[in-house]
């Protein structure tokens, strides 16, 4: 997964979402108070994520909401309770 933050402490952060966010290196003590959402939540392969960053000191990271279930997966379990029902149903 490509991610949009630049970890830097050589540029001032700046929040360009979504096209780029410039972030320090290292998350402060500020960060667990003043964390807030940018953008929508992001489906990208099996994850849907979302960026946060901070309103004091600019540091950004992604955040995992969920996992996307295995489309194969899902139609594996699907055709299993299929047949369930078939057995199931009177003939
Ligand atoms: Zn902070």
């Amino acid at each position: 997964m490509a991610t949009i933050v630049e970890y830097t402490c050589r540029k001032p952060p700046t929040n360009e979402y979504p096209a780029g966010v410039v972030s320090p290196p290292r998350a402060g003590s500020c960060c667990f108070s003043d964390m807030e959402e940018i953008g929508e939540p992001i489906e990208e392969g099996r994850w849907v994520f979302r960026y946060k960053r901070c309103r004091r000191c600019g540091f950004a990271l992604r955040v995992i909401l969920r996992e996307i279930p295995d489309a194969a997966l899902a139609a594996e379990l699907r055709e299993s309770l299929g047949r369930v029902f078939i057995r199931n149903s009177p003939a």
